[in-house]
């Protein structure tokens, strides 16, 4: 029987396929993801619906985050985003069951889908099934890393796509060529909020950002890649910055925090 397997490093779910659709995952199998030592390793989503539950949480006004537990693959924490004009899913995670889709659904559900880069494609086509077809809304040019293509996937190829009247995506590259950003207008009582994913990453000390081009292997972006990525958010205007983990959140003045860090950043690599 064909099957849709998701690889257990990044969370990816291929097209269906007769036995295991590649040797090596290839979202996994480069500079910015890992294979782990013990080998590729795959699952389905019957599977992990048996030993795995989401739980929702509210980070401010109309804005609910989402997770898994126990975690899976890197533990991120996509949003979903409530507007007048609709509701929004910013970024992915790779269980979905019908306890998730009820409690969206209180929340008026999904009605489009954005995602910052393939680290966070996981299972969208699901997503987008669980929620009438909602529209999943990619950069094209990450493309190359769809695993499952789909007619419900709708790339955009411009440097700002405006998905709402309170909701812009923003192309910055970077991590990857077409990393984004999604900014929500009316969000921290209407001075602005950026979500980023990991295109701009929230650290340790929440005051401040870094930019890499790889995580899990510790590998920087170069100087000319981290003033692109600044010089897109510019126009926009922020308090508060959402990477895609739940406590990776610079609470305010994350614009200048955006600045100041690529700044120090910048001069950490130079000579
Ligand atoms: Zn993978
Ligand atoms: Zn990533």
């Amino acid at each position: 029987m064909k099957q849709n397997y998701i690889c257990t490093t990044c969370g990816v779910q291929y097209a269906a396929s007769e036995g295991y659709p590649v040797e090596i995952c290839k979202i996994c199998d480069e500079d910015r993801q890992y294979v782990k030592p013990s080998g590729q390793q795959w699952t389905t989503l019957d599977a992990l619906q048996k030993d795995h539950h989401n739980q929702l949480r509210t980070v401010e006004p109309n804005l609910t985050g989402l997770s898994t537990v126990p975690s899976f693959t890197i533990g991120q924490r996509p949003l979903l985003i409530q507007t007048p004009e609709g509701n929004v899913l910013w970024d992915c995670i790779t269980l979905i069951d019908d306890d998730t889709v009820a409690a969206l659904n209180t929340l008026g559900g999904v009605d489009a889908i954005a995602i910052s880069h393939p680290h966070f494609y996981d299972t969208m086509v699901e997503w987008s099934e669980a929620f009438h077809d909602a529209p999943i809304y990619l950069h094209r040019d990450n493309a190359p890393w769809v695993m499952r293509p789909d007619q419900r996937i709708v790339y955009w190829d411009t440097e700002i796509f405006p998905l709402l009247p309170d909701i812009t995506l923003i192309r910055c590259g970077g991590h990857f060529p077409g990393s984004s950003v999604l900014h929500w207008s009316a969000g921290a009582d209407g001075k602005g909020v950026l979500m980023t994913g990991d295109t701009i990453m929230v650290v340790t000390d929440t005051r401040w950002v870094t930019f890499m081009y790889s995580y899990p292997n510790s590998i920087p972006l170069n100087r000319t890649a981290v003033e692109r990525i600044v010089a897109a958010v510019e126009p926009f205007e922020f308090d508060r910055l959402y990477s895609g983990w739940w406590e990776k959140v610079t609470q305010t003045d994350a614009k200048n925090a955006v600045k100041r860090s690529a700044e120090r950043y910048i001069k950490a690599i130079s000579d």
